[in-house]
């Protein structure tokens, strides 16, 4: 398989610096291989995605320089993808419906008995109120989880992934424990809401073919989880690359609503893509 990589913004505000050194490392990356580089417009949280930014994306990157192969696949004309993936899951005893609120899950996870609440890739690790309710019982305001345990129990062996990134390069094998005690049952699927991102950013790259995943350090301890739901799927999981998050001044990551950073505000004020490419460092 050649190398085919993808930037995957959502379209919920304007690309920053974080962004465009996610995407060119990307790009560059692709067209040094002579391989793909493909656009997946990340709409699945449909309450946030906005058409105005989703023309935002194409103007920067098109501003960028940069050039994506085949048309953008978009995550809300898949939705009965994630869906059937999810009752498939569903259909082997490895999912339940959970209607607890995060002040549930708060108020469960500090009883004073428990010690420590363990924080995961998502937050507090879910103590598990709901985990013996059955399908059968699931209401449409309920979120549903993948039971880890069940999980992991149905894989014929446990995976690994390869990291190529600065942080952690090498092989990283899946640790059931860590699965289990600090990473816990993951959110599938939202009220309102197909897919969540873990459910869909594994069914999008397989659908896309992505050999390799290129993204930011913040997403590597979600990485296990993608790989445990590839496996589960039997699909391939790519090879990752997190790359280090690009800081402003007082060393806090860009976020969204950091309008400063905008691609766009540095436009407007008559910078260059070479100008861009020198504040990321590349
Ligand atoms: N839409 C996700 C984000 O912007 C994509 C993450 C990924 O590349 O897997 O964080």
């Amino acid at each position: 398989m050649g190398f085919r990589t993808r930037f995957a913004p959502s379209p919920t505000g304007p690309l920053h610096l974080g962004h465009a050194y996610s995407a060119i490392l990307a790009h560059d990356s692709a067209r040094a291989a002579g391989g793909a580089f493909l656009l997946r417009i990340d709409d699945i949280d449909q309450s946030r995605a906005r058409p105005i930014w989703e023309k935002q994306i194409h103007d920067d990157l098109a501003w960028l320089g940069l050039t994506w192969d085949g048309p953008p696949r978009r995550q809300s004309d898949h939705l009965a993808d994630y869906r059937a993936t999810l009752d498939g899951l569903a259909a082997r005893g490895l999912t339940y419906p959970c209607r607890c609120t995060r002040r549930d899950i708060r108020e469960a996870a500090s009883a004073p008995q428990e010690g420590p609440a363990p924080v995961g890739p998502d937050g507090l690790v879910y103590p598990g109120t709901c985990r013996a309710r059955p399908m059968t019982a699931a209401q449409g305001t309920d979120a549903i989880r993948l039971n880890m345990q069940a999980a992991l129990a149905a894989l014929p062996d446990l995976p690994a992934f390869t990291e190529t990134g600065p942080d952690h390069p090498g092989q990283h094998p899946i640790d059931p424990a860590r699965m289990t005690d600090a990473v816990g049952d993951v959110v599938l699927a939202r009220p309102g809401m197909g897919a969540s991102y873990h459910l869909s950013v594994v069914v999008d790259d397989a659908a896309q073919a992505i050999s390799h995943v290129i993204r930011g350090a913040d997403l590597f301890e979600a990485t296990a989880i993608h790989v445990v739901l590839q496996r589960l799927l039997g699909l391939p999981s790519p090879i990752y690359h997190h790359h280090r998050l690009i800081r402003d001044a007082a060393g806090t990551r860009l976020a969204k609503r950091d309008d400063a950073r905008a691609i766009a505000t540095y436009r407007a004020e008559g910078a260059t893509p070479q100008d861009i490419r020198r504040m990321v460092g590349l």
